[in-house]
């Protein structure tokens, strides 16, 4: 059998800075534990502009759509805003998304010990906080048409259409029970099925999905009482799954509650391949971050642990990922810290490739 393969695209700004810790931690299970993945690297947003003229070169997507996973770093800066929309570093990201048809989007919120004082709540709020938000990532009201500005009599119109077919919301409801069955069981699914016939229509769809996962306790909210309740006993929820809008909005106050932006991973998820596993790709929550780029400032832990997620969900290496985020929870209890993760003075910060050194040595 042949290694599973793993598509590296850096990106932008610190993208290649925190990917260079991710580099380590695969050569750290080449290495250690044996596990041998077939690495290639590419180009992705202004890098790929700069080289190739395009955010994302045909030979990339090719690539893209072969591979086991795609770990992607972050795209984009100031050197590219005047750039037409059409070559936009964010277009790359966005054509991977499209083309690999990654409908769903997990988002974890998970709070370690060791930052519980870090975050805006209150403590026992936030400690041990560990949920996942599925956000349905390629349809809903960000897509659907009509849409557009319009002239309508002496003023202007402007149109976005909420619309989901069964079968979309079948397969964003499939991927969520698939993960609460990994997970503890328990799934709450968010809509405004008092006001929207979208949500009417998400409800019966979840609902009936469900009797395909009876060990599953499902429950529905409205997702703004959804929002009130994130807010304020996370710790009620195992997995949510919303649709593309309120998953946006979700899945960023969620992410909020544990801290930095520099802690969090994510993935996305799309239809089974040969193999019986999903197409993916595998990305920090944060960006280029260009404020902090060639720094070593860089937090690398959300693009580790993205890597965690990839050995978790593409390569059923659950016991490998466990270990990696035992790694990054061990080097965080030890008060190892990027500055982004400190508040108080008198610590000194270390540098992106410190923790990533620290990561491999708690390993
Ligand atoms: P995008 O549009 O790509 O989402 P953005 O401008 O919204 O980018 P980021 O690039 O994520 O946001 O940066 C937001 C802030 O968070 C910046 O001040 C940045 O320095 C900080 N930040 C983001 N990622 C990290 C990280 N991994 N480590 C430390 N600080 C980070
Ligand atoms: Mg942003």
């Amino acid at each position: 059998m042949s290694n599973p393969s793993i598509l590296i695209l850096p990106g932008d700004g610190i993208g290649p800075e925190v990917m260079a810790e991710v580099k380590k931690v695969i050569t750290w299970y080449g290495a250690k534990r044996d596990l041998q993945f077939d690495v290639s690297d590419d180009l992705v947003g202004g890098a790929a502009y700069d080289a190739h003229g395009t955010p994302l070169h045909d030979d990339t997507m090719a690539k893209a759509q072969e591979v086991d996973a795609v770990l992607l770093g972050a795209v984009g800066g100031p050197k590219y805003d005047a750039l037409d929309f059409s070559v936009k570093p964010e277009r790359g990201l966005l054509r991977l998304r499209k083309e690999m048809d990654l409908f769903s989007n997990l988002r974890p919120a998970q709070c370690f010990d060791a930052l519980a004082d870090f975050s805006s709540l209150k403590k026992d709020v936030v400690a041990g906080l560990d949920i996942m938000i599925v956000r349905e990532l390629t349809s809903g009201i960000y897509f659907g048409e009509p849409r557009g500005i319009i002239e309508e009599g002496n003023e202007r119109v402007g149109i976005n259409t909420q619309r989901y077919t069964e079968s979309e919301i079948d397969r964003v409801a499939r991927s969520a029970f698939e993960l609460a069955m990994r997970r503890g069981k328990k799934l709450c699914s968010m809509e405004k099925a008092n006001v929207m016939e979208s949500g009417i229509l998400w409800r019966e769809v979840v609902t009936e999905v469900a009797k395909d996962y009876p060990e599953v306790e499902l429950s529905h909210m409205y997702a703004d009482a959804g929002a009130m309740q994130l807010c304020r006993w996370p710790k009620q929820f195992d997995v949510i799954v919303t649709d593309n809008l309120f998953g946006d909005l979700l899945s960023d106050a969620a992410a909020m509650l544990t801290g930095s932006l520099g802690m969090l991973p994510s993935a996305s998820l799309g239809a089974p391949m040969g193999n019986g596993r999903p197409k993916a790709l595998y990305e920090p929550v944060h960006g280029s971050a260009p404020d902090i780029a060639g720094q070593g400032k860089a937090n690398p832990i959300a693009c580790v642990l993205s890597f965690a997620m990839a050995l978790r969900y593409s390569f059923d290496l659950g016991e490998e990922a466990d270990r990696l985020e035992k790694a990054v929870e061990k080097v965080l209890a030890d008060g190892v810290r990027t500055a982004d993760l400190l508040g108080e003075e008198g610590v000194t910060p270390v540098t992106t490739s410190e923790m990533g050194d620290a990561i491999l040595n708690a390993l």
